[in-house]
């Protein structure tokens, strides 16, 4: 038995694995309900999860590079947001 394991998540944009720790997480919270007049539900919204403890699916991103190319992948094309913002954020010297 391994002491010490390392917990290892894919990203989603690059499907490379690296420790958790060094990818940023984020996670899919339901749309607020929808107004009266429409039935639909809004967009459902990504936020930056900076703890890694937010209930709710998940998605990881290694890279400011993966944030900005997330855009362009189908599932998680409203990621894009909230992942831009995040690496705006910690990249600005
Ligand atoms: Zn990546």
């Amino acid at each position: 038995m391994k002491r010490g394991h390392v917990p290892v998540r894919q990203c989603v944009v690059c499907r490379q694995r690296l420790e958790k720790q060094k990818l940023a997480r984020f996670v899919c919270r339901p749309a607020p309900p929808a107004p009266e007049q429409s039935q639909r539900p809004g967009p459902s919204q990504w936020v930056a999860d900076a703890s890694g403890s937010l209930p709710g699916r998940g998605a990881y991103i290694c890279s400011a590079q993966c944030a900005e190319r997330v855009e362009k992948n189908k599932r998680y094309r409203a990621l894009s947001g909230a992942a831009t913002m995040k690496y705006a954020n910690t990249c600005r010297i």
